[in-house]
């Protein structure tokens, strides 16, 4: 059997975390001069809620 399913939608990649769920933040400290730690912050991406891939029917 070769038939193949021409999918239209495929699951597209969360764009903020890139597919992956989670997001990792650089902490910055100093509210004037923002200057970025090398300490990183993951965090669950809001955007997919940690799926990894972006909501249908933003477009
Ligand atoms: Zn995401």
């Amino acid at each position: 059997m070769a038939t193949r399913k021409n999918a239209k939608r495929k699951p597209v990649p969360c764009p903020d975390c890139g597919g992956k769920g989670e997001t990792s933040e650089t902490v910055r400290v100093g509210a004037r001069k923002g200057r970025a730690t090398d300490n990183r912050q993951a965090a669950l991406c809001l955007t997919c809620l940690g799926t990894g891939e972006a909501l249908a029917g933003g477009e």
